[in-house]
């Protein structure tokens, strides 16, 4: 009688062992293979320190531009609308360069790692040099698995990969292409994006001594005239002295945040109150870090930045 409670005790004991033994020989703990992506998956990236022009994997890219581009600290929902984002954008271009192979794109390969031209992009190399080993080893999971999860799902317009710009705030109200860039795009509207007033970096200030401020100009008499502006807020154009100039060309001369912003003559100064930081078109990202912390999903915050836009799996078939 005891000797039978005894093999049921150690048949007991290893029970878990073995349950876990046979899962292992069924591959209940292979790793799942990511599915292959088809063609077209590889990214060629010029590198504009080094001249260089990079062929990576689709992943390898899209995680370099989330780490150039996002803080991991965002929620997880922001993350994937920026690889979605990221990804669609990098769609668009290699429609566009096989649309028009002889036109010029600036450089060669797909996209560039300049966010002024391109979007940002570090490597895990290049990020552990900035930002140190630590952050590697805490943000990498997070944007692989936001990569992941998301890997193929594009922003479409009309059945093709839409132009998905995107900056860090907006002033406010986002801009429209059409008052930024000229050109009229259905999904690049002004939208209302008045919770990215909440962000560090929302508002900055430029001060220039008149001196200054008429060398940059290159004008004697640069007396303030009118002003228009967008429907987003930004400055339209403005008339200084003899010349009108163009909010951009504004915030170009005189290094400005954005194109939202005042000018006001004090004493001997000249003072720029901005808002907002970037181009202000498209998907706002700090109003994406917001909406999603107030419980969006990714699908919804693209909706919302992208009307009239559908998500969908697309490759790039080449
Ligand atoms: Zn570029």
């Amino acid at each position: 009688m005891k000797k039978k409670w005894i093999v049921l005790y150690f048949i007991l004991l290893f029970l878990p062992f073995i349950v876990v033994l046979v899962m292992g020989k069924m591959g209940f703990f292979e790793e799942k293979p990511t599915p292959d992506l088809p063609k077209g998956s590889t990214v060629t990236l010029y590198r504009t320190e080094s001249k260089t022009t990079q062929t990576l994997p689709l992943k390898d890219y899209l995680w370099g531009v989330l780490a150039g581009e996002m803080p991991a600290s965002y929620p997880q929902e922001a993350l994937k609308a920026q690889v979605v984002a990221s990804y669609s954008y990098l769609l668009h271009r290699k429609e566009s360069i096989r649309s028009h192979p002889d036109s010029d794109f600036g450089h060669s390969g797909d996209v560039c790692d300049n966010p002024a031209h391109c979007k940002a992009y570090l490597s895990p190399a290049d990020a552990a040099e900035k930002w140190g080993t630590d952050w590697l080893d805490s943000s990498e999971p997070i944007f692989n698995s936001a990569v992941e999860e998301v890997l193929g799902t594009a922003v479409l317009y009309d059945d093709a990969p839409a132009n998905t710009v995107f900056h860090a705030i907006s002033g406010g109200k986002t801009e429209s292409a059409k008052d930024i860039w000229g050109a009229e795009i259905p999904y690049l509207q002004s939208l209302d994006s008045s919770w990215d007033r909440q962000a560090k970096g929302f508002s900055s200030e430029v001060t220039l001594s008149l001196e200054e401020f008429s060398k940059i100009l290159k004008q004697e008499n640069y007396a303030l005239g009118a002003i228009t502006n967008t429907n987003g807020g930004s400055v339209n154009t403005i008339r200084l002295g003899e010349k009108t100039y163009t909010g951009q060309e504004i915030r170009a001369l005189f290094g400005l945040r954005s194109t939202r912003f005042t000018l006001e003559f004090k004493k001997d100064q000249a003072i720029f109150k901005v808002c907002g930081y970037g181009h202000q078109v498209g998907m706002s990202q700090h109003g994406a870090c917001i909406l999603a912390e107030e419980g969006y999903t990714y699908q919804e915050i693209l909706a919302y930045y992208y009307p009239h836009t559908t998500l969908a799996k697309y490759y790039f078939d080449e």
